[in-house]
């Protein structure tokens, strides 16, 4: 990373991701929605995913509404998708634009607010699998496109309890301790031959229905906006932050 570039402050230029197809997970709501009109607001083309159609398709009105490169819907749950459905969707992106420039992993679960000694076993796998094991295998399905990009970045979507176990964060925690090595793995094993960056971002507390299910308690202005911590997303999603791989980064 630039040492002269703090990415919580970071000030894009308008065309920053002019050109660029980029793919967001959990696009229809809450930070993946933010993110992905974030992108498009930049100038990127969106791959808007997620499981819940009439969601998406109000991210995807809303960019064009605003007169933005139009974006295309993968309508996927990523709990229950197996190994040919992302097959297909990789097919696709390659048929219908070529290339992938971009691939932020959003889509997560929180399961259960927890002790271990009481965790369920079926949301442990869950969690474990959506949060996960789904982004290893887009990642995976995606590498070959990526690898082609002449500035590509992969971000993973971390969190403080992904870093520092917390009490009762259970297999949320585990899952998020799994991405930042998921991450750290893949950053190392592209960082010289390649053209990819690989890092994780950490929101923090924001706005959405996940925070709303974690904290009922929280007054609803106490975090902010999904919409106000997007600096760093687009640091990491353009080329001033080429170099930068195998960080975490802090949007807050
Ligand atoms: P939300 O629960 O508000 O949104 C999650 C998104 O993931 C939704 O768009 C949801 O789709 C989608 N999604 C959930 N399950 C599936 C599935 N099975 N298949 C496809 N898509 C799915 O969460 P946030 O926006 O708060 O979180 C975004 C990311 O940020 C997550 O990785 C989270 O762990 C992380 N994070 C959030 C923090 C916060 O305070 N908000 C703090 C730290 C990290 P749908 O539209 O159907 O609901």
């Amino acid at each position: 990373m630039s040492s002269s570039i703090d990415p919580r402050s970071y000030q894009p230029r308008p065309q920053l991701l002019d050109g660029r197809v980029i793919l967001v997970t959990g696009a229809g709501s809450g930070i993946g929605a933010a993110a992905a009109a974030a992108f498009a607001a930049h100038g990127a083309t969106l791959i808007l995913l997620g499981r819940n159609t009439r969601h998406l398709e109000t991210v995807h009105d809303r960019i064009v509404a605003a007169g933005q490169p139009r974006p295309s819907l993968a309508v996927m749950d990523l709990a229950k998708a197996q190994g040919p459905a992302y097959f297909d969707l990789a097919a696709q992106i390659r048929a219908n634009y070529g290339r992938l420039d971009g691939l932020l992993h959003n889509a997560a679960m929180l399961g259960d607010r927890t002790p271990i000694e009481q965790y369920d076993v079926g949301t442990w796998h869950q969690v474990l699998h959506l949060n996960l094991t789904a982004p290893f295998v887009l990642t995976q399905q995606l590498m070959p496109m990526l690898r082609e990009s002449p500035d590509a970045s992969v971000v993973f979507t971390s969190s403080g309890v992904g870093r520092r176990g917390r009490a009762y964060w259970g297999a949320y925690a585990v899952s998020k301790f799994g991405i930042e090595g998921l991450a750290q793995v893949l950053a190392e094993e592209t960082r010289d031959a390649t053209r990819i960056r690989v890092n994780c971002i950490n929101p923090g507390g924001t706005r959405t229905a996940m925070r709303r299910q974690a904290y009922p308690a929280e007054l609803p202005d106490a975090r902010p906006e999904p919409s106000s911590i997007m600096a760093p997303y687009l640091y990491l999603m353009g080329p001033d932050s080429a170099g930068c791989t195998g960080q975490s980064l802090d949007c807050q």
